[in-house]
């Protein structure tokens, strides 16, 4: 159970030629969680501006989707003229979001104007009014809630994300198991690894070199005692809930070679159960096969109903070789079984940027989470240093601190 890369596609994204998109069109939200990155600086941007922006990254970053984001979109005045604006320069608009606004007569519209689908973050660090001190288990009930809704809309996806906390990694499977038993209606599944600085062990200069009180970003706090969470711990534990699964694409680190950045695999199965997931030769295909075809690399399936077809690609691919077989024996052992749905849901891990002792930070590979800032590219997760302090910061432990474990 140990992760190679020489086992995995490298996906083959980059500055200019990358899936997503990501667009913030507020930095206004309606709650708080703890593994927020967006400080309320500017508000809501203004309709003409978010236009700009779209077509910035037509030209310049090649997107299959846009991914609207924030703060939170869904309580953008616009948001409705926002999607139709991007599905008509054809490209996907999918909207990142607590779903706390979200009601069926506004999915509705957002459908009507060209949704592709929703990314939905829930986890038990959010402070949501009516779901404060709930584990990730009692949160399924609410992920249900949106997945019934968005299932009901017909022809949307759905993606849940959550953080994960040392604390709550050990509930991963609880979120694992809630997914697949919603196989038909959830199309994937996301953790994001926290990560934060602390003022506690570490000081900031600016791009001039001035000191800085860097405690203005939301990302850093005062003190953090707890070891972060790697993304091959992450890989562990979902393979322990879920012996079929495994990543077939990966980003590796900005910096460290030995870093897992994002990985991305994806399970084909039934609501009875899961026969495996797709190897890297099909995430190749995939992506050579959308980026020949469409012009596009591509980040989600539009459709996870998949059906036997899928195993068409399995001569090509050892790992889906395996669930064909685990699919045929399972319809010779229960004939009805040949009848019953096929899906594919995405299993996503990121692991958000670690702190080097030297000040530097292991970034995603061709981030692909990067957006517009005053005419440029840069990493969404930082955009604040560039919002605060015109730049990234170099962070640096204090001569006086005891090590910190916040580097792999
Ligand atoms: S480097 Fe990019 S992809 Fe990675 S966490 Fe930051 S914004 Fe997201």
């Amino acid at each position: 159970m140990t992760l190679d890369k020489r086992n995995l596609y490298r996906l083959p994204w980059s500055m200019n030629d990358n899936p997503i998109a990501w667009l913030e069109v507020s930095d206004i939200c309606n709650i708080h969680c703890e593994g927020c990155y967006r400080q309320f600086v500017t508000g809501h941007k203004p309709l003409e501006q978010v236009k700009d922006e779209v077509l910035f990254f037509k030209r310049w970053r090649n997107p299959d989707n846009v991914s609207l984001a924030g703060g939170e979109p869904l309580i953008h005045p616009h948001i409705v003229d926002i999607v139709a604006f991007i599905a008509q320069n054809s490209i996907k608009p999918i909207i990142l979001t607590n779903a706390m606004a979200l009601t069926p007569e506004l999915l509705r519209e957002l459908k009507k104007a060209g949704l592709a689908g929703f990314t939905i973050h829930i986890d038990s660090h959010q402070n949501r009014p009516h779901w404060k001190d709930k584990t990730e288990r009692e949160l399924n009930e609410l992920r249900q809630h949106y997945a019934d809704m968005v299932a009901a809309e017909r022809g949307l996806y759905v993606i849940f994300n959550s953080t994960v906390y040392p604390s709550t990694f050990h509930e991963i499977p609880d979120v694992v198991r809630w997914g697949q038993a919603n196989i038909d209606r959830v199309h994937g599944l996301v953790f994001i690894t926290y990560r934060t600085a602390t003022t506690a062990t570490h000081v900031a200069h600016d791009t001039a070199d001035r000191q800085v009180d860097f405690s203005q970003l939301s990302y850093v706090r005062e003190q953090f005692d707890e070891k972060f969470v790697t993304a091959p711990e992450v890989y562990q534990i979902v393979k322990e809930t879920c012996a079929e699964y495994e990543p077939s694409g990966y980003l590796g680190g900005s910096i460290l070679h030995t870093s897992y950045k994002w990985l991305l695999g994806a399970l084909v199965g039934s609501q009875k159960r899961m026969y495996g997931s797709v190897g890297k030769k099909t995430m190749e295909l995939a992506q050579a096969g959308h980026h020949a075809w469409k012009g596009t690399y591509l980040a989600y399936l539009s459709c996870a109903k998949v059906g036997a077809k899928v195993f068409l690609l399995a001569p090509w691919d050892s790992t889906l070789r395996q669930a064909a077989r685990n699919w045929l024996k399972d319809v010779l052992r229960h004939p009805g079984r040949l009848f019953d749905g096929l899906y594919v849901q995405s299993i996503g891990i990121i692991q958000a940027p670690d702190l080097l002792p030297d000040g530097r930070a292991d970034m995603c590979d061709s981030c692909p989470d990067m957006t517009v800032y005053d005419g440029k590219l840069i990493n969404s997760c930082r955009m604040d240093e560039y919002r605060l302090f015109d730049g990234f910061l170099t962070v640096v432990a204090r001569p006086d601190a005891a090590p910190q474990a916040v580097a792999k």
